[in-house]
């Protein structure tokens, strides 16, 4: 779950780490007045409130030197539709806007902590050179990146944080500062259970002080269950087809296509999106009915399925491991009966009682009697499992011990 930059100010905040006074957040223009004065004296800088980066080339971050100024800048900003690289040509629209007292900047540093899968730590990642895309220094300039492996238990030593300080050149009487600033940001990584926390730019100002001045955090949604105050907050990104998959207990996830998937095991069902891929089909989804999915599991997955009206034909592709094939041919067959099923089903089941579950399907008033055989898995699927299993993270950089 990825959190706007607000909450994620706020969560600095409550860490103690240094961000801009704040005049809040607005959800129209007229309550900008009140929002400046609760921010101090200006310049402001307004930012459009979406889960995108890149919102300063696009027009979602302006410096407002004047409250006049501010107001024809909020006049514009709430409610508009906001392009940047990260949203699509379709844009995000601007619900809030956050009004923030504007800092004066002396340098720009990056700053991040990530999941590295290779070594299984939570990584910093670094660089003197922030302010700009990470993705595009990594192309660009890789050595200009810092990487520095944590220890998930012990949190950031503060000796790691003194290299770090040095490696990016922090004046000396603010290291202390940023290797309390860096422990903090670890400390948040660690305790949200977040896949992300990343501070770009994290500023020095004139008067060297250290503060983030722009926050973003992901946070990894299988540990909601002991997330309590994360789990309570409704993601802005997920759509009424996936929240009702998530209250029944199907990971579901809408994609562009029109063949609707039915699977058990994300595994599985990422392999079948990528062999109907491959086949030149277009997935509609990607659904995993879970490893125990019985009849009511598939009924409903149906039904979900078949919500999206892009769909014109739905695979079914179930494993029977501790499950067995007839029980599931019978549930599938059952489902089809209750949804009153009229597009096209092909269903693959393959598992414990395959034979049962087949002359099951077979039998059943919608089939054509035609059982078909799969065939074997091709060479590219494996090549796509293999660079999974590498990741494709933190190729670049230089490893600060
Ligand atoms: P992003 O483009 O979505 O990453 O949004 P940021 O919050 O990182 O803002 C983009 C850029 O706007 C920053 O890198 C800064 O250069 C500039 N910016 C943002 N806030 C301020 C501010 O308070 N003062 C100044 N001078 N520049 C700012
Ligand atoms: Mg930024």
């Amino acid at each position: 779950m990825k959190l706007l930059e607000y909450e994620s100010k706020d969560i600095f905040r409550a860490y103690g780490i240094p961000v801009p006074p704040t005049g809040g957040v607005i959800k129209d223009a007229g309550k900008l007045p009140n929002a400046i004065k609760k921010a101090g004296k200006g310049p402001w800088v307004l930012k459009a409130q979406v889960l995108a980066g890149g919102r300063g080339k696009g027009g979602g971050v302006k410096l407002a030197k004047t409250p006049k100024d501010a107001r024809e800048i909020a006049k514009k900003m709430v409610g508009m539709t906001l392009i940047t690289h990260q949203t699509g040509p379709e844009g995000l629209l601007v619900k809030e806007v956050l009004v923030d007292k504007a800092s004066d900047i002396s340098r720009e540093i990056y700053f991040s902590i990530v999941m590295d899968r290779k070594s299984g730590k939570p990584t910093i990642i670094a660089s003197a050179e922030g302010g700009v895309e990470i993705e595009v220094l990594a192309k660009e300039r890789p050595s200009a990146i810092l990487k520095m492996p944590v220890d998930p238990d012990r949190g950031l030593e503060a000796y790691q944080g003194r290299r770090l300080a040095y490696a990016l050149d922090i004046p000396n009487d603010r290291v202390l500062d940023f290797v309390k600033m860096a422990t903090k940001l670890v400390k948040v990584f660690l305790d949200l259970d977040a896949s992300l926390v990343e501070v770009n730019p994290l500023i020095i100002t004139p008067k060297n002080e250290l503060i983030a001045l722009d926050a973003k955090i992901v946070t990894d949604d299988n540990a909601l269950f002991r997330q309590e105050s994360l789990a309570e907050r409704r993601d802005p990104e997920i759509t009424a087809l996936e929240r009702e998959a998530k209250e029944v207990g199907l990971s579901y996830i809408a994609l562009d296509g029109n063949i609707g998937c039915m699977v058990n095991g994300a595994g599985l069902a990422m392999g079948t999106m990528d062999t109907v891929s491959l086949a030149g089909g277009s997935p509609a989804n990607f659904l995993d009915v879970g490893g125990g999915a019985n009849e009511e599991q598939v009924t409903r997955a149906l039904q979900i399925i078949l919500k999206d009206k892009k769909v014109t034909a739905v695979l079914v592709n179930i494993f029977g491991g501790i499950m067995r094939c007839d029980t599931i041919a019978k549930g599938v067959i059952a489902a089809a009966k209750k949804v009153k099923l009229k597009l096209p089903l092909i269903v693959r089941l393959e598992g414990t009682n395959v034979k049962e579950g087949k002359a099951a399907i077979r039998k059943s008033p919608r089939s054509n009697g035609r059982p078909r055989r799969s065939g074997s898995p091709t060479s590219r699927s494996t090549e796509t499992s293999a660079a999974w299993s590498t990741g494709p993270a933190l190729r670049w950089g230089r490893w600060i011990p």
